[in-house]
């Protein structure tokens, strides 16, 4: 694997290695499975997987389930899924909840050592105890139980004796603390909810930041990498493993999340859209998840370059999306065949071209690329173009086709339009043109020039194909005017339209990857392609607006 720049978490990490502090270095990455991936996670990925990979460690991958509620088997099994696509494996696969009888055994023994009780206040009552930033919270009424009281109740609220929300535990730390999370931060709480994992058989469930520590220690992990939400957590995070008498003690570091430029990156605006039916799924090719980038086209090389290059700071930031675009072009220039598609497309007879012919024309297959050769595509008598390579009535310097021009076919002829066909409407339907058979594309010939090249495909062997022309599903911010984020959605974020794809191109399977002449780069979709019709999902128009 390719070593990463130099970042503030690799220098702790070989300073460590170096003075002896840790053997061997030991990361994970630990999602709650509440949602699927986004581009967001892949930073935290790369940077967890990469880190491990560089220095010789180990990297888990740790289901963070402590939350019932909204956690399902559904999202485990994509997030594996999408952690192997991206190119990484776990030394382990690991369930914070497979860690609940250890985590209830060591909130027994802060509750003996007198560093927890069992409170009663209500939620509402307890925010008004919390104190704010500038003042300091008060003692709740339930602070000073007995230790035999507390382990009472702690029973009890296990054996479900109580309700949802009646009672919590929390850890007796400081109301006094400037640092609200020290403020007596609750560490269980009752909630009557079948777990994923653990059926029935607990009512009572740690809190993050009661058990992320925990299941840090219990694991080995050395370098616990998270988000800069994280970092007035640390103080916190430190107590518990202290006073939970943990044998091995990890350490937390923070950097800064991804941001992207006209993104959503939560899994709750995101689970959001796929309810509501904004999109089609989580892998909605427009969604910024792991699996929408795999579905609309993107590659794992490409995602984990982008990683690379957006680097691991300590302060927040908004990158440019279409950064990502850069990487995709990159990876798949050299990659992916050229090949021409019409997406709207528009009839062409050539009048002086033998009826019932079809001959075969050679057509490189990547120009850059040389070493992909080249295939051999079908010509005759019809063939399409694109609608908007004909204008009837062409503004100043139009190249393409219009009546009395030639152009040149790519891979072709030169063409020449003599007559255009309308409806009863006025519309074009076909136009009429005659071939110079002199022309052939590899034929040497320089008898003239043209000023237009413009690409085709044979109309009698060509393949039905659908292209979804994709925009953001976010409108940019100066075209916002809603106040939800719903409201701000692109009502043009796809375009459907129907065209044709190169005979050849039958044979292509879903995730196959192809330039199309002219329009960009295209994925071929994985769930919506037919025997009858492929489907494109269009991953990015070749040319940027942004360089990097
Ligand atoms: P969300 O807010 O989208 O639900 P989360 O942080 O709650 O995200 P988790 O499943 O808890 O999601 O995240 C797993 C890991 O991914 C955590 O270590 C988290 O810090 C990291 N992560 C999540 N979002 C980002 C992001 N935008 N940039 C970098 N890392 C992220
Ligand atoms: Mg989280
Ligand atoms: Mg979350």
């Amino acid at each position: 694997t390719k070593s990463t720049s130099s970042n503030f978490i690799k220098n702790i990490v070989s300073d460590d290695l170096q003075s002896g502090k840790v053997k061997e270095i030991v990361t994970r990455f630990p999602p709650e499975p509440n949602g699927y991936l986004h581009i967001g996670h892949a930073k935290s990925i790369c940077l967890n997987f990469e880190l491990a990979d560089e220095y010789k460690g180990k990297t888990n991958l740790r289901f963070d389930d402590t939350n019932p509620v909204k956690e399902d088997t559904e999202y485990v099994e994509s997030i594996k899924a999408d952690v192997k696509w991206l190119g990484f494996e776990w030394d382990n696969l690991l369930f914070a909840s497979d860690y609940f009888d250890e985590m209830y055994a060591r909130a027994v023994l802060l509750i003996k050592k007198g560093k927890a009780f069992v409170c009663d206040l209500t939620a509402e009552e307890m925010r008004a105890y919390r104190g704010t930033l500038t003042e300091p919270g008060k003692n709740s009424p339930y602070r000073d139980r007995s230790v035999e009281e507390n382990l009472d109740l702690f029973t009890r609220m296990r054996n479900g004796e109580f309700g949802n929300g009646e009672k919590v535990l929390r850890a007796k730390i400081d109301m006094g603390s400037p640092n609200i999370n020290l403020r007596d931060p609750i560490i269980y709480r009752i909630s009557h909810t079948e777990h994923h994992n653990t059926g029935n058989k607990w009512c009572i469930y740690p809190m993050y930041a009661f058990a992320h520590p925990l299941e840090d220690a219990i694991e080995g992990v050395t370098h616990s990498i998270c988000t800069l939400e994280f970092e007035d957590q640390r103080p916190l995070y430190d107590w518990v493993v202290a006073e939970c008498e943990m044998e091995h003690v990890p350490h937390q570091y923070e950097f800064a999340r991804l941001n992207l430029t006209n993104t959503i990156m939560s899994k709750r605006y995101l689970k959001q859209l796929v309810d509501e039916g904004h999109v089609v799924g989580w892998d909605d090719p427009r969604m910024p998840t792991i699996s929408g980038l795999r579905r609309r086209g993107y590659t794992p090389e490409s995602i984990r370059e982008f990683c690379r290059s957006i680097g691991v700071a300590r302060s927040n930031g908004e990158v440019d999306s279409r950064q990502l675009d850069f990487f995709i072009r990159e990876d798949l220039k050299l990659k992916a065949p050229r090949t021409m598609a019409v997406v709207r497309p528009l009839k062409v007879i050539i009048t002086n071209y033998p009826e019932g012919q079809v001959e075969m024309l050679e057509a490189e297959n990547n120009v850059e690329n040389p070493d992909m050769g080249s295939r051999q595509i079908p010509f005759s008598r019809e063939i399409y173009i694109e609608q908007d390579d004909f204008m009837e009535v062409p503004p100043a310097k139009y190249h393409r086709l219009y009546p009395g021009n030639e152009v040149r076919l790519k891979n072709a002829y030169f063409i020449t339009c003599n007559d255009v066909i309308k409806d009863a409407d006025g519309n074009v339907v076909e136009l009429h043109c005659t071939y110079d058979p002199e022309t052939k594309s590899g034929s040497g010939f320089t008898g003239r020039k043209v000023k237009g090249t413009i690409h085709w495909v044979e109309a009698t062997q060509a393949r039905p194909a659908e292209f979804r022309l994709y925009e953001p599903l976010i409108l940019p911010e100066e075209e916002r005017t809603g106040e939800t984020f719903i409201e701000n959605l692109n009502p043009n974020s796809v375009e459907i339209v129907n065209g044709f794809v190169e005979a050849n191109m039958s044979e292509a399977k879903g995730q196959d990857k192809f330039q199309f002449f002219r329009h960009g780069y295209f994925n071929v979709d994985p769930k919506d392609t037919t025997p009858e019709k492929l489907a494109f999902n269009l991953i990015v128009s070749l040319k940027s607006s942004f360089d990097i």
